[in-house]
């Protein structure tokens, strides 16, 4: 396992990932019941963006970097809030335990509370979102009461120096009675993560196989809730075990949502994963991709796409908005993005 995340935290494939995954917490915590949030891979939970690997790849300024100055329409703003108000909320006090030593304190205070739901919006269709006058609304602005001027420079309240991993971004949405599981394989990433997610009654970290934890903690006991599978995809491996695992997990919990990341080098795998999903006869699948530049097998990776099982009934619509903004906002050229339905909706 040589994978390391620290290099690509924050980058425009952690800020799809993440921007989806805060509207599928946000829409769980809308109910009251408990819900249950699994992470198969969940890396070392925060990281440090002025770290030596985050700063030797650079590449969460063209990600987090850029959204957060980015000028974003209201309505892309509304479903971003949750996500941005996690990043606002976890740099504003900034107590950051690095990933490879992790001696500190632990996540801010702040980033404890829950995010504010979105306001109620009326979704409308990429296109109506494109019309809507542009607006530099970052949540760095919003969450410092910025509402005024139309077309002010848009510049950071704070400087970014943390990003919230998938596992961080997760708790942050936990109310009393919802579990967190985290589980990760990597020795120095599991200890970091250990020590970031520390002393949580609601949260467990795991040092096991995403694998065999995807199989062995389904369905949870709150029978409602989210898997995120995001591996590596260091070689072949991933891809291959994907629909296997997933098709399994899923005879298991069929009503769980299954949130699953891939990286898009090329169209080989991902079109026969679009293939072997439909094969799998699993009723409802979206999927979500975005390019931010050309993409290819060897260079840097360009897009990345997401397959959302039993996606909350308002996610298609979500993302037909968010897609668009996040490619205009994450990308100077060659950007593409698509959302269809591999099985069931349509
Ligand atoms: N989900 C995280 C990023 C995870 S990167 C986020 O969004 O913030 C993938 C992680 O999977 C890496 O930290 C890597 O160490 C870990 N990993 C690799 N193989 C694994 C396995 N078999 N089981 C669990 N974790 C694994």
């Amino acid at each position: 396992m040589n994978y390391r995340h620290a290099f690509h935290a924050g980058n425009f494939a952690d800020v799809v990932k993440h921007a989806t995954l805060a509207r599928i917490l946000t829409h769980l915590r809308s109910k009251p019941a408990a819900f249950r949030a699994i992470d198969t891979h969940a890396g070392a939970g925060l990281y440090d963006l002025s770290g030596e690997e985050a700063s030797r790849s650079g590449e969460w300024h063209a990600g987090i970097g850029r959204l957060v100055t980015a000028p974003i329409a209201h309505a892309v703003h509304a479903l971003l809030k949750p996500y941005l108000d996690v990043v606002a909320a976890l740099n504003k006090a900034s107590p950051f335990v690095p990933a490879e030593a992790g001696t500190q304190g632990q996540i801010s205070e702040q980033s404890e509370r829950p995010p504010d739901s979105p306001p109620s919006l009326k979704l409308r269709r990429a296109k109506a979102a494109e019309s809507i006058e542009a607006r530099p609304a970052s949540a760095l602005r919003a969450s410092a009461g910025w509402e005024g001027a139309r077309r002010s420079p848009p510049q950071t309240q704070y400087a970014l120096t943390t990003y919230p991993g998938s596992p961080a971004l997760a708790r942050a949405f936990l109310r009393a009675q919802d579990r967190l599981v985290a589980c990760e394989l990597e020795p120095k990433a599991f200890a970091a993560l250990a020590h970031n997610l520390a002393r949580d009654r609601r949260i467990k970290t795991i040092a096991i196989d995403g694998w065999v934890a995807l199989n062995a903690y389904v369905p949870p006991p709150e029978r409602r809730g989210v898997v995120i599978i995001d591996p590596p995809y260091e070689d072949g491996a991933d891809f291959a075990r994907l629909v296997q695992s997933l098709e399994l997990a899923h005879r298991k919990w069929a009503s769980g949502i299954y949130l699953l990341w891939y990286p898009i080098k090329g169209r080989q795998e991902p079109d026969a994963l679009a293939r072997s999903l439909k094969r799998s006869g699993i009723a409802r699948i979206l999927r979500a991709e975005l390019a931010v530049a050309a993409t290819s097998v060897q260079g840097p990776l360009g897009g990345c796409g997401l397959i959302i099982v039993n996606p909350p009934w308002t996610l298609a619509d979500e993302l037909s908005v968010l897609l668009p903004a996040l490619a205009k906002a994450l990308s100077s050229r060659n950007s593409n993005h698509r959302l269809d339905w591999i099985a069931g909706e349509n």
